[in-house]
């Protein structure tokens, strides 16, 4: 329950996708607001694909301060908008609006919170070989940053739709000096791919609730001195991470980018630091909530 006093000055942020009922984005905002004393309110706005116009258009004439955008908006909404940052720009994506006196200006946290948590973890990615599992719009974030980083890539997507992964890798040769590697996500060029690589990002859907028994990636394959980051976060431990953990790699859970990404926008919406212990705590206590 939001507890925050609302009043006539009090700033509305929010979240617009569809499905919003499992989001844990207004318990992290709203409690940071409250612990800052800022009169700022997150809600959660269903918004329909075919509806995304017109909640746009709304955003401005309410004066909504910012939002959030999840899926299936991050790429749609990008043509409503005023402005986008070069990150956005560049990765194809939005999932932060600013709303300044009507002018609405996209971002991208996802991108730049999967670095925050790596950097968090000490893990440098500047010429690591590095494992990217799909190629959707998570995935298009994490390997711009990674690029960005100087990351060697490969990317393995399944084969229904690995030319998603082939224009993801020409996008980034195009903008950064490395040469991408993309293959077909199968066993074979797992444990080839695996045997040279230092760091393994899974940002596939694969191991989301309810399928937490799904993995992308065999036991069997997995070692010490590899670094395994996956973004999922609902279950907070999936079996990959489990898994990896057992075989003695280091793991960075979908948690991490998720409080980063907040917090970023947070940042952009209220000028004042995120309090980011607060608001991991209020992510993983939503989060345990729904694995009830
Ligand atoms: P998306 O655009 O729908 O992409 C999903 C990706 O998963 C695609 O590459 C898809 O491959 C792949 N995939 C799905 N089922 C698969 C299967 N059975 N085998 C192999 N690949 C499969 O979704 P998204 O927005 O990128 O989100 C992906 C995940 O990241 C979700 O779990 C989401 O919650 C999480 N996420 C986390 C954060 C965070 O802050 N931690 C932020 C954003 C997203 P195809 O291309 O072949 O369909």
């Amino acid at each position: 329950m939001v507890t925050n006093v609302v009043t006539g000055k009090t700033k509305i942020c929010g979240l617009i996708g569809d499905p919003i009922e499992h989001t844990v984005s207004p318990a992290m905002h709203n409690a940071a607001f409250k612990a800052l004393g800022l009169d700022f309110l997150y809600l959660p706005f269903q918004v329909k694909s075919a509806d995304l116009g017109k909640a746009v258009g709304g955003l401005r004439a309410l004066n909504i301060t910012g939002v959030n955008v999840t899926i299936p908006h991050k790429v749609a909404v990008i043509p409503l908008l005023d402005a986008l940052d070069p990150l956005a720009e560049r990765i194809g994506a939005v999932n932060t609006i600013v709303n300044k006196e009507g002018q609405l200006t996209g971002s991208n946290t996802d991108a730049e919170g999967f670095i925050k948590a790596l950097q968090e973890h000490g893990v440098a990615p500047k010429d690591k070989n590095t494992i990217v599992l799909g190629a959707g719009g998570a995935a298009r974030a994490a390997a711009y940053a990674l690029a960005g980083q100087g990351a060697r890539l490969t990317i393995l997507n399944r084969r229904l739709e690995l030319d998603w992964a082939r224009t993801l890798a020409r996008k980034l040769e195009k903008d950064f000096p490395q040469k991408v590697r993309v293959l077909e996500l199968d066993e074979k060029n797992l444990e080839k791919a695996l045997g040279e690589a230092e760091l393994l990002v899974n940002a596939t859907s694969v191991g989301m609730s309810p399928n937490r028994e799904a993995t992308p990636v065999p036991a069997r394959l997995l070692r010490g001195g590899l670094t395994v980051f996956d973004i999922v976060y609902n279950p907070i431990k999936t079996r990959l991470l489990a898994e990896a953990e057992a075989a003695g790699a280091r793991t960075i859970g979908g948690v991490e980018m998720l409080v980063w990404q907040g917090a970023l926008a947070f940042e952009k919406w209220t000028g004042q630091k995120a309090p980011l212990d607060l608001m991991r705590r209020e992510a993983v206590k939503a989060l345990e909530g729904y694995e009830d």
